[in-house]
């Protein structure tokens, strides 16, 4: 199968799974995660469809996002404060924000550019000491001090589930629905209807995401590589 073929297959599979779970597939973007392949990679996921593409690594996300500008280009990698005037000016929205002080220059450089920047918090709900994100504790905190930040708006949570069985990463995705439900009922108004995003679920597992109620999957290999089946 192609690229091509593979995408238009996931996205045919994301719909049906939204249909199972009573939600419109409208309402689950699909984030193609095109960070193991080149521009060209990427370019075939578009041409058969692709609208929204991830990358984890700053300098793939500039380069792929000059080359393909008519695509959102998300940043879903770890954050380093050096590189954040990078991802700002290219990702439309920052999945992986933990920390405070990353917000902080997030805004201020999202300021010297006049726009507001699209982020998303990263908690880590199972736990995992291998995993980074803020915990379910202290998210509340977190969102409601970013959200005071003129530039950036906070539009919902983002998590990665332990790998490898079914229930545990649909527990971890219902724990994170739940939290981003609590946080929403905390946030003043307007800022509350704009936290209306979860990113959650990945080729092995985004299923059990899509039937918590995540908006967004993040699927890479799915797409991009041969030997995932
Ligand atoms: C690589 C990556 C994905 C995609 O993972 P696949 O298992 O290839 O679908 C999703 N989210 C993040 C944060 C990633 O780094």
């Amino acid at each position: 199968m192609t690229i091509a073929d593979r995408y238009v297959r996931e996205r045919e599979r994301v719909s049906e799974a939204c249909e199972a779970a009573g939600r419109s597939p409208d309402e689950v973007t699909l984030l193609a995660v095109s960070k193991t392949v080149d521009v060209e990679g990427a370019r075939q996921a578009f041409e058969a469809g692709a609208r929204a593409f991830g990358e984890n690594r700053p300098d793939e996300l500039m380069a792929k996002a000059e080359a393909l500008p008519e695509a959102q280009w998300h940043f879903i990698g770890n954050i380093q404060s050096r590189r954040i005037p990078d991802i700002v000016r290219h990702a439309s929205l920052i999945h992986s924000l933990c920390e405070l002080r990353h917000a902080e220059k997030i805004s201020r450089v999202a300021g010297e550019l006049g726009q507001v920047q699209d982020v998303l918090v990263e908690v880590n709900v199972s736990g995992e000491a291998s995993k980074s994100g803020v915990s379910p504790d202290e998210a509340l905190a977190r969102v409601q001090r970013i959200a005071q930040l003129p530039w950036v708006r906070v539009r919902g949570l983002m998590t990665m589930a332990p790998q490898g069985d079914a229930r545990v990463a649909r527990a971890c995705f219902d724990g994170l629905v739940a939290l981003a439900a609590e946080i929403r009922s905390q946030l003043a108004p307007d800022q509350a209807a704009g936290f209306d995003q979860i990113s959650a679920g990945m080729s092995e597992d985004w299923p059990e995401a899509v039937a918590a109620g995540s908006t967004i999957v993040r699927i890479g290999r799915a797409i991009f590589s041969e030997e995932f089946a």
